[in-house]
C-alpha cells in the first residue's frame, strides 16, 4: 500500500464498483488495493463471504431469497466496518441494490427487507459498472460451454445494470479489448471521487505501458483463449 503524505480526516465517500461476472472487478480492485493508501478503503464482497463461509447455495427460491437477504445485512455491516478509521473513500465490491439482480419472484426484495430502493441508492456516492465483455472479448467462443456461461454473464450483467438504473451517479465502463484501458478508465473514475492529496498515486502498471506518441493506443488483439 502506498503512503499518503496527508494525515487529515476526509469526507467520507461511499462508492460502489460493480459489474457482472468477467467483467474484471477483482482485478481493478487487486490494483487498488496495492497502489492507493490508506485512505481508500477496500471492502470485501459479501456474497463471497457468506457462500465462502459455508451459506447454503441451493436453487430453490426460499433458500436463494434467505442468500440474498444474508449478503445485504454482511454489506451493510461491512459499510458499517469502512466507515469507521476515517477512511475518504469505502470502495464497496457491488452494494446492496446488486441483490435485485440475483432476487427471485415476490414479493421484492426491498419489501422482504422492510426498506426501499430509494434509501439504498442513497448510501452510495457513486457507482462505477464496469461491463462484461460480450462474447467476441475475452471469452472463447470454440468452446460452446464458455459460449453458453458468456450468455449467462451478459444477462447478469444486464440485470445488475438495470437494478443500479436510477442512481444519479452511475458510470458506466465499456468493455475495452484490453483489459488494462478498462483499469485506466475504472480509476480515472474513482480519482474523480477521491480528495486532491490522493490523486496523485498511480499505479505502475498503468503508467509504464506503452503508447503512440500521439497517444493513441495500439491495436492490439483481444483477450482471451
Ligand atoms: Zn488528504
Ligand atoms: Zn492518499
Amino acid at each position: 500500500m502506498t503512503e499518503c503524505e496527508c494525515s487529515e480526516v476526509h469526507q467520507r465517500r461511499r462508492v460502489v464498483l460493480t459489474g457482472g461476472p468477467g467483467a474484471g472487478k477483482t482485478a481493478v480492485l487487486e490494483l487498488i488495493r496495492q497502489f492507493f493508501c490508506s485512505h481508500v478503503k477496500v471492502l470485501p464482497e459479501a456474497a463471497g463471504i457468506v457462500f465462502g463461509g459455508g451459506f447454503p447455495r441451493e436453487s430453490d427460491l426460499e433458500c436463494r431469497r434467505a442468500a440474498q437477504r444474508a449478503i445485504f445485512h454482511v454489506q451493510r455491516e461491512l459499510e458499517a466496518t469502512g466507515d469507521s478509521h476515517g477512511p475518504a473513500i469505502v470502495l464497496c465490491d457491488r452494494g446492496t441494490v446488486d441483490g435485485v439482480a440475483y432476487w427471485p419472484g415476490e414479493p421484492d426484495l426491498w419489501s422482504s427487507l422492510g426498506t426501499t430502493l430509494e434509501q439504498q441508492l442513497g448510501r452510495y456516492d457513486a457507482v462505477i459498472h464496469l461491463r462484461t465483455p460480450l462474447g467476441q472479448h475475452g471469452y472463447n467462443q470454440q468452446n460452446p460451454l464458455r459460449t453458453e456461461s458468456a450468455t449467462e454473464a451478459a444477462d447478469i450483467d444486464a440485470r445488475i445494470a438495470q437494478a443500479w438504473e436510477r442512481h444519479p451517479r452511475r458510470f458506466m465502463v465499456e468493455a475495452f479489448s484490453d483489459f488494462l484501458d478498462k483499469a485506466e478508465r475504472a480509476l480515472e473514475i474513482l480519482r474523480g471521487e477521491m480528495p486532491e492529496c490522493c490523486k496523485r498515486h498511480v499505479v505502475p502498471v498503468l503508467r509504464d505501458r506503452p503508447r503512440h506518441a500521439n497517444g493513441i493506443e495500439p491495436t492490439r488483439p483481444a483477450q482471451g483463449g
